[in-house]
């Protein structure tokens, strides 16, 4: 059993208020949360560690990235049309070195690391990647990415993946698989109710970039423009579909797909679809950097989510668009572009509301739980505890525990 004396403490179980504990104790043991205590016990016979000048939240969720496209930070410029970027990430990514591509990837789960992020959600399109993430310093959801709109292949991806996770080991708590279907413009509706059909199966979350551009919305309601173009340049475009007419969560709810989908980006949703999104979604994820980096003018209406019920999260997307993995950066954006959503709330999506958002058995501190924990040192005791993480003069957390065991201190 390890002790750790702390000044503050944020559980994040109740919601996004966050639930204070002042001048306590937390009790650890194997890897697990054992209690969380608002007194301090005179003796204890075991390892201490005095926090007492620091804050404890849980370690941080990033509940959207693409680690293995970390090689391509810089490669790419910003301000192109989104379905150029597309094209330049496949080309960008395609000539780099699978070794460079491994090398990235282990750098990039460095920069999450230091930058307090004890679980990850990622989208993965090699199988040959998943044993890399045993590795890395955080727990991980690897999401395997599919593509395929084309329906001739709808049968044969979905025995892959079948075969994939019937043979994934269950239980694994440090490294956990489940599928991404890449987005509605780019799965046909079979594979797309195939990957819901394998997610209830395996009892494994299901993602997808949802309502990401303008272009998408207008492919799925008049089934033009450049998503058109992209489709039959990849000889993948079907001419038997036919636009559903509708907005992307209006499609994935007629298709049965909205249920229990972790949705990514929503920057273009209206007000209709943020009922059904509420009432069916597992929970949205909001990308602040990648945001920005595209320029875009509108994005996720995150208060208006959060008000519907609706768990939301923060991701940090890849570096093929977004200038870095520093997640603190990325909750410091979102307090930027979210004047309506409090510090609290915002710490909130950057735990407990991830983790909800993606299925994740994480981001709270509660007996039991996992013992992934981070702590800021507090300059200013007379402001308030979120403030303590705004105002940290650092690029991390002062000190980081994964399962138990400090990786950073
Ligand atoms: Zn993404």
């Amino acid at each position: 059993m390890k002790r750790i004396v702390f000044g503050q403490l944020v559980t994040m179980a109740e919601g996004p208020d966050g639930t204070l504990v002042e001048n306590g104790e937390l009790m650890v043991d194997d890897g697990r949360i054992v209690e969380v205590r608002s007194n301090r016990s005179d003796a204890f016979a075991g390892e201490t560690v005095d926090l007492s000048g620091h804050l404890l939240l849980p370690g941080f969720v990033n509940a959207h990235c693409h680690l293995s496209l970390t090689g391509l930070a810089g490669k790419i410029a910003p301000g192109l049309p989104f379905v150029d970027w597309i094209r330049q990430v496949v080309q960008a990514n395609e000539a780099l070195p699978f070794t460079g591509r491994l090398r990235a990837l282990r750098e990039g789960a460095q920069a999450l690391s230091a930058s307090g992020v004890t679980s990850l959600v990622d989208y993965v399109a090699h199988t040959g990647l998943i044993h890399e993430y045993a590795g890395l310093p955080l727990r991980s959801l690897l999401l395997y990415e599919v593509i395929g709109f084309s329906p001739a292949r709808a049968g044969e991806i979905t025995s892959m993946l079948d075969d994939l996770l019937k043979n994934h080991p269950k239980g694994n708590a440090s490294l956990k698989l489940g599928l991404a279907a890449h987005a509605p413009y780019s799965v046909s509706p079979a594979l797309l109710q195939n990957l819901k059909v394998l997610a209830a199966k395996y009892r494994c979350p299901l993602s997808c970039h949802v309502s990401e551009v303008p272009e998408e919305v207008a492919f799925l309601r008049q089934g033009n423009g450049p998503f058109r173009q992209l489709l039959e340049e990849r000889k993948a475009w079907n001419p038997d579909w036919a636009p559903p007419g509708v907005s992307p969560v209006a499609y994935l709810s007629q298709l049965g797909v909205l249920e229990g989908v972790q949705a990514v980006h929503l920057n273009c949703v209206e007000m209709p679809d943020i009922l059904p999104l509420a009432g069916e979604a597992m929970g949205a994820v909001f990308c602040p950097g990648s945001t920005r980096w595209f320029g875009r003018n509108r994005w996720m209406p995150v208060r208006e989510l959060l008000d519907a019920g609706l768990a939301v999260g923060l991701g940090t997307d890849s570096v093929a668009s977004n200038e870095s993995l520093d997640f603190m950066r990325e909750i410091r954006l979102a307090g930027a572009m979210l004047p309506e959503v409090s510090r609290a709330e915002i710490l909130w999506m950057a735990t407990a509301g991830g983790a909800l958002a993606s299925g994740l058995e994480a981001g709270r501190i509660v007996p039991g739980g996992m013992a992934d924990v981070i702590a800021f040192k507090r300059t200013n005791v007379k402001s308030p505890w979120w403030d303590t993480v705004w105002d940290h003069p650092g690029s991390g957390p002062d000190a980081v525990m994964l399962k138990g065991e400090w990786v950073a201190r």
